[in-house]
């Protein structure tokens, strides 16, 4: 099967402060953690005893390595060296325009820490801004001030570097002329990517208080769009804007269907050259679970087959195709019915099998189409500007049942 790229995702997973909707697996310190501590050598450990499968099945350079979490920059950046050192003696070997990410939060980089980053070969920074509004912020409870946030922005912005920033939006009490204020202030760094987040939380959450209705949180992301569009900051993914040539690769293997193996409490992995339509197996979310797991794995077997099945998740014909619709169609390029023909071939789908397959898919994506929801035009199916508020929609009609692609001889027109 022919690569889209190969990621790694390690997770640190420490924060000074547990946000009130977080629902990542974090671990709160009140002060940042000290070098090479307890967790980056189970990090360490895992990458000593389990590189040898992933290595094995994926072959090709990593195409990105991505420091997510929780909050990677509250770690000493001779961790984040270590790690990358690590990556590299187990191994792994980078294609020469490897996208190297951490996340930063505000307040906690500085010049000197900035350096040690790029000197280990960190090119990416996404940072949590969230707004510019120091209420709003302490009501999500969050430790940083608006100011720490512009402290930090500028530091970027004056070096001119590669750095996405992350707005929420759907806050308790903002309004569109709230949002149009945080705008204008991330336009004075001209930031080269942004990703949007709209607050999503369970119905009872105490910050639903007070929010804007549905259709108010709507027209805000539509405010957004409009404004980021006019500064050249676009739309290449549902809630992802970036000006030309600095999307990011790493989200967009996951996107492509791209391999990545994820390292560290609670990480995901995905490998799709594994097993008939791939394989997704996850890290226990507990800290003591995942050290245990990773102390006692195998360094010569594929680790994966002596996880615990609720751990391990291998797909089947109609999740892969499923996961095909879910993910492509997040980019705003959508897909070719080449690729989706070369999927097929790729998972040894045979020729009758896969014609009838694309039968069914292209009914479903008619349908869609008649909505308005979906574009099909040139080979090229995407969503229509009517669809990306209702991507959900969407994906509802493009989830498949097994039954549906075990018996599909029936469906031949
Ligand atoms: S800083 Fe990010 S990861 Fe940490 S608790 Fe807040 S939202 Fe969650």
């Amino acid at each position: 099967m022919s690569l889209k790229g190969f990621g790694l995702y390690v997770h640190i997973p420490h924060c000074l402060q547990k946000c009130h909707y977080c629902d990542f697996v974090t671990t709160t310190v009140d002060t940042p953690p000290s070098a090479s501590g307890e967790y980056v050598t189970g990090v360490l450990t895992e990458l000593r005893h389990r590189s040898f499968s992933v290595r094995e099945l994926s072959r090709g350079p990593l195409t990105s390595i991505y420091f997510g979490g929780g909050t990677p920059s509250l770690l000493p950046a001779q961790d984040i060296l270590a790690v990358l050192l690590e990556i590299a003696t187990a191994g792994f070997t980078r294609t020469s325009d490897c996208e190297i990410s951490i996340e930063i939060n505000p307040g906690t980089i500085d010049d000197e820490k900035l350096d040690l980053y790029l000197a280990a070969g960190v090119n990416r920074f996404s940072i949590g801004v969230q707004t510019f509004n120091d209420a709003s912020l302490r009501a999500c409870g969050r430790k940083h001030s608006a100011e720490e946030t512009r402290k930090t922005l500028r530091l970027f912005a004056s070096r001119s570097l590669n750095y996405s920033a992350d707005i929420l939006f759907g806050l308790p009490h903002q309004r569109i002329k709230d949002l149009q204020r945080d705008l204008s202030e991330l336009f004075e760094f001209s930031p080269p990517h942004v990703s949007l987040y709209n607050l999503t939380l369970p119905r009872e959450h105490f910050m639903n208080q007070g929010r804007a209705p549905d259709d108010e949180q709507a027209r805000m992301f539509e405010t957004i769009e409009l404004a980021l569009s006019r500064g050249g900051i676009l739309r290449y993914e549902i809630s992802n804007f970036a000006k030309p040539g600095f999307e990011s690769r790493h989200n967009q293997l996951y996107w492509q269907g791209g391999a990545y193996w994820g390292l560290g409490v609670g990480a995901h992995s995905y490998l799709p050259q594994c097993g008939k339509f791939g394989i997704r197996f996850a890290n226990p979310a507990s800290m003591r679970a995942w050290h245990k797991q990773v102390e006692n794995s195998s360094k010569h077997e594929p680790f994966w087959s002596k996880l615990p099945p609720a751990q391990v998740e291998r797909l089947q014909l109609h999740e892969a195709l499923t996961d095909f619709f879910h993910t492509r169609l997040r980019q705003t390029s959508g897909f070719l019915w080449r690729e989706f023909q070369e999927f097929l071939s790729e998972h040894g789908v045979c020729a009758a099998r896969a014609k009838n397959i694309e039968f069914l898919a292209q009914s479903r994506l008619k349908k869609l189409a008649s909505r308005d929801l979906i574009i099909d035009s040139d080979g090229r199916v995407r969503l229509s500007v009517q669809g990306y508020p209702l991507a959900n929609v969407v994906f509802l009609e493009l989830t498949f049942a097994a039954d549906e692609v075990i018996g599909e001889e029936n469906l031949t027109p």
